[in-house]
């Protein structure tokens, strides 16, 4: 089955062109062949196909990237959220209720949930997510949360190290060993990824080295969250061990943005997460003249930050972070990609996946230019409609 959608007006490729990392192309049209693009190129030079989309002068970008997500739990924290925004501050041992709900859970309540996230994503353009299990906290939940991630997207993230868990208040260390010796051992199967939250209130740095390292040693790649809620030596540990993403990075020092500068690690900023906790937004601006490669992602969590709209993230880091639309686009299609090591999404061109996303306006600065607005008119994963 070949399919070409013609007449796209802005065509984001993410294959830089020049000084347009976005490699944008104008009467552009894209060959669809199964799973994986064919042909990229103008309208009046394209090929014929089986089925023709007329894109009618709208634009056509990358499916989205969302590289960060905590979609297996139960329950939501909506009452937390209201005493928050009435001025109550936020603070990472919020999660334990969600662990409560999640251990109580069934599988098939928690598959339920996480389908209709992935849906709800789906409809807003996100064709790939990464998935983290930290909900769990125990040997046989984080496995099983794991292996309900497993089932929807190959970008799983074990994160036993969230926050150490009501039951082991008072021996931190003890819940370390935990992590790194059999937690680890029922976890690795199911996970391409090491994550912990490197923040006071969760995991000092000793704590999060070991935990890091004893994934790596496993076979696991490294990614961190980090000095979300105040500066910390996460950033330089996370580009230490080479971690693909350090995420959150709101409070950096100019030493944190050296470091990530010279290193192969993204940042991940996660704009839902300073709305939805009414703290001030990362410089954005900062970073990207520093020389640092940003990704942009949801963060979705029934805590910190409970939208799974890439969209809405565009348009806060727009409108308060100090991004361009384009790089803004740029960071949550092809920087969500650079952040999970991937070169097959992201970006518009032969060979990669077929996921791309036709919006209802003539060119991406549409997304943040009217937020709120459904602009995702048509979506393709692997080359099918949906
Ligand atoms: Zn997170």
């Amino acid at each position: 089955m070949r399919t070409l959608i013609t007449n796209i007006a802005e065509l984001t490729t993410n294959v830089a062109v020049g000084d347009d990392p976005c490699g944008t192309m104008n009467d552009a049209a894209v060959l669809i062949e199964g799973e994986l693009i064919a042909w990229v190129g103008t309208t009046e030079g394209a090929p014929s196909a089986d089925e023709v989309v007329d894109a009618a002068g709208r634009a056509v970008i990358p499916g989205f990237v969302d590289s960060h997500s905590h979609l297996v739990f139960a329950g939501d924290r909506a009452a937390e959220f209201e005493a928050r925004m009435a001025g109550q501050k936020y603070a990472a041992g919020g999660i334990r209720s969600t662990v409560a709900a999640t251990r109580a859970a069934t599988d098939d309540e928690l598959r339920a949930r996480l389908r209709g996230f992935l849906d709800e994503m789906l409809a807003q353009g996100t064709t790939t997510v990464e998935i983290k299990s930290g909900y769990g906290l125990s040997v046989a939940d984080e496995e099983r949360l794991l292996r309900l991630a497993a089932e929807v997207t190959p970008e799983v993230t074990f994160l036993g190290a969230h926050v150490v868990p009501a039951e082991y208040a008072d021996r931190p260390d003890e819940y370390v060993d935990l992590v790194v010796g059999p937690m680890l051992d029922a976890c690795v199967p199911h996970a391409k990824w090491i994550d912990v939250f490197c923040e006071t209130g969760a995991f000092t740095v000793p704590q999060s080295r070991r935990v890091l390292e004893a994934g790596i040693a496993r076979g696991l790649a490294p990614r961190v969250h980090a000095s979300q809620l105040g500066p910390g030596e996460g950033v330089h540990l996370a580009v230490e061990l080479g971690a693909a993403s350090i995420d959150h990075g709101t409070y950096l020092t100019e030493a944190d943005i050296d470091a990530l500068a010279g290193s192969d690690t993204v940042l991940t900023l996660l704009p839902g997460v300073e709305f939805s906790t009414r703290q001030p937004y990362p410089d954005a601006r900062r970073l990207l003249d520093a020389g640092v490669t940003v990704a942009l992602a949801c963060d979705t969590n029934p805590g910190s930050s409970f939208t799974s709209s890439m969209p809405f993230c565009i348009a806060v880091a727009v409108r308060d972070m100090g991004m361009t639309p384009a790089e803004a686009v740029w960071a949550a299609t092809a920087g969500g990609a650079r952040a999970l090591r991937r070169d097959d999404v992201g970006v518009i061109a032969p060979g990669a996946r077929a996921d791309l996303v036709l919006l209802d306006a003539p060119t991406r600065i549409h997304l943040a230019y009217r937020p709120g607005v459904p602009l995702v008119r048509a979506v393709w994963k692997d080359g099918a409609s949906v």
